[in-house]
């Protein structure tokens, strides 16, 4: 994953659910409210402002709509909206053809990111998982993960395919 892309998902899970209290938390309002939390966060990201709320809430609702998607065709609109720039780049920069933002802003460039994720075959790697909506990059050969890292004995105390795993058993039982 590139860079760019670490700051598309770290974007994408700004709206979480945590696992003690499965409560939905938003935390872009504080983000952008708070110069240097925002540059902790994102540091490669030029500064939100509290005016570009509505439009970060926006886009990060229409990438996690196209999330594992090989032609997330879902970005067109947003995409006519934003006026990007093709560059061409010498080596031994890669890849060799970039997009990005006419002007620097946050949105832009990371709209710019996930279509560059597109372009390089990527984007279909992050991934949101079906349990607890957290976004992750599938590094799996065959991009099969389908559930997120987290373990129940991990940090984040998850065992997200688990839990599906023992439903699927319940429900068989009931039927037998
Ligand atoms: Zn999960």
């Amino acid at each position: 994953m590139t860079e760019a892309l670490d700051q598309v998902r770290d974007f994408l899970n700004t709206w979480e659910v945590p696992n003690d209290t499965r409560v939905p938390v938003d935390h872009l309002e504080a983000l952008v409210s708070t110069p240097e939390r925002w540059a902790r966060a994102f540091p490669d990201l030029p500064r939100a402002a509290r005016a570009d709320l509505a439009d970060l809430r926006a886009l990060r609702a229409d990438l996690r709509a196209v999330l594992g998607h090989t032609h997330p065709v879902g970005l067109g609109d947003r995409l006519a909206r934003h006026d990007l720039v093709v560059t061409l780049r010498e080596p031994p920069h890669e890849p060799a053809v970039l997009i990005r933002p006419a002007r620097p802003s946050a949105a832009g460039d990371l709209l710019a990111a996930a279509v560059n994720a597109v372009a390089a075959g990527r984007w279909h790697r992050l991934k949101a998982c079906p349990d607890c909506q957290w976004v992750f990059y599938d590094t799996s050969r065959n991009a099969s993960r389908t559930w997120c890292a987290m373990t129940p004995g991990g940090p984040a105390g998850r065992g997200c395919g688990g839990i599906a795993k023992t439903r699927a058993y319940r429900a068989r039982s009931r039927t037998r």
